[in-house]
């Protein structure tokens, strides 16, 4: 169903259904190695849009009491991945003993990588409890939790920096958020002392510079990228000539995994309620609504890695209002430039890159449908 006027997920007023056929198969089955579904209902919901566009399986931060009710839903064609408790105010906790607990929980319920969240505001957590430096990447409460991982033989993913977009703005205070660059001295410390296969999360937490990634995947053999963050991903690829990413992604072969970023939740399906509204949750209010929050994603992705698109984003990019106020407003976008992968390097992001991580992860539990 196309919605009367548009809105963030649907600006253009698509039928993401029919987009679907138009677009056909992809030229391999998707693994989507960074989703965050939760909500058995969602979660159903999302299966329907995974059998639409191609998606074969996800790795999904799941939360630990739903793993197996999502599982379900998704007729197993999920593996979770561990995840701190961001519910728990305790943050020391959250980050470090408790999740040491909730790792070994995980992995019982066949996960095989371990999420470590580092975005710069990471430092907010830490002035919370006290101590800016409680939860550094590289300090000893996070060192721990790799620690356990590597014992385990899981492999483990990484959240570093954020959008340059925030740096000129949530993050201008440098004194306290340190510079992008500087963001990446504790993650290189950890990469180069645990031997275990790494995944840094959304192009590394740098799209926008793939120089610097060039680097990064040269220095540190058992690193790898997701190509995850649809809203990031779009606005900040698009700015590449395709010959350019091409090329990068040739250089690094089977290093950059597939990604989308997209976080289901039960609340999606319903109108919030104000006492229980949180913020994911305002994103959708009824089933279609989620339905195109979920599908645009994929929709976008596919056309940005697959075809020569050349157009806006039909998902709504509040970065640019953050950045430009005068210039832009809460439903604008960027531009959608198609990069028209060739077809050995399309089955590499899509599908051939994630099995390959896979079976480098010393962990031999794959998940079980118990
Ligand atoms: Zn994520």
């Amino acid at each position: 169903m196309i919605p009367d006027s548009p809105t963030a997920a649907n600006r253009l007023l698509m039928d993401y259904r029919r987009e679907a056929m138009d677009l056909g198969s992809p030229p391999v089955p998707i693994i989507d190695a960074h989703t965050h579904i939760n909500g058995s209902e969602a979660a159903t919901l999302f299966a329907e849009v995974m059998d639409l566009y191609g998606i074969e399986a996800v790795w999904s931060m799941t939360a630990l009491d739903e793993v197996e009710s999502v599982r379900e839903s998704l007729d197993g064609r999920f593996e979770p991945i561990a995840v701190p408790d961001f519910r728990d105010p305790d943050r020391r906790s959250a980050h470090g003993d408790g999740y040491l607990r909730r790792i070994e929980a995980y992995r019982a319920k066949g996960a095989r990588i371990v999420k470590f969240w580092s975005a710069p505001r990471i430092v907010d957590f830490g002035e919370e409890a006290g101590d800016p430096a409680m939860l550094r990447l590289d300090g000893p409460i996070r060192r721990a939790g790799m620690q356990l991982a590597t014992d385990l033989g899981m492999a483990i993913m990484i959240h570093i920096a954020d959008p340059d977009t925030w740096f000129a703005t949530k993050y201008a205070d440098q004194a306290k958020y340190g510079d992008k660059r500087s963001q990446y001295e504790p993650l290189e410390a950890v990469v180069a002392d645990y031997p275990v296969p790494f995944i840094a999360a959304h192009m590394g937490g740098w799209p926008e510079d793939l120089e610097f990634l060039d680097g990064l995947l040269s220095r540190h053999p058992n690193l790898h990228l997701d190509s995850s963050a649809t809203k990031w991903i779009i606005r900040e690829l698009s700015r590449h000539e395709p010959s350019d990413l091409i090329a990068f992604l040739k250089r690094h072969r089977g290093r950059i995994l597939f990604g989308s970023d997209i976080v289901t939740l039960d609340e999606h399906l319903r109108t919030a309620d104000k006492d229980t509204e949180n913020v994911m949750a305002t994103k959708a209010s009824n089933r279609e609504d989620a339905f195109d929050l979920y599908a645009s994603r994929y929709w976008s992705l596919r056309r940005l890695w697959e075809s020569d698109h050349d157009g806006e984003s039909p998902i709504a990019d509040p970065d640019l209002a953050m950045v430009d106020p005068e210039r832009h407003g809460p439903l604008d976008a960027p531009r959608l430039r198609g990069m028209s992968l060739p077809p050995s390097e399309l089955r590499m992001l899509y599908r051939e890159a994630a099995i390959a991580f896979s079976e480098s992860i010393p962990a031999d539990g794959r998940p079980s449908r118990s």
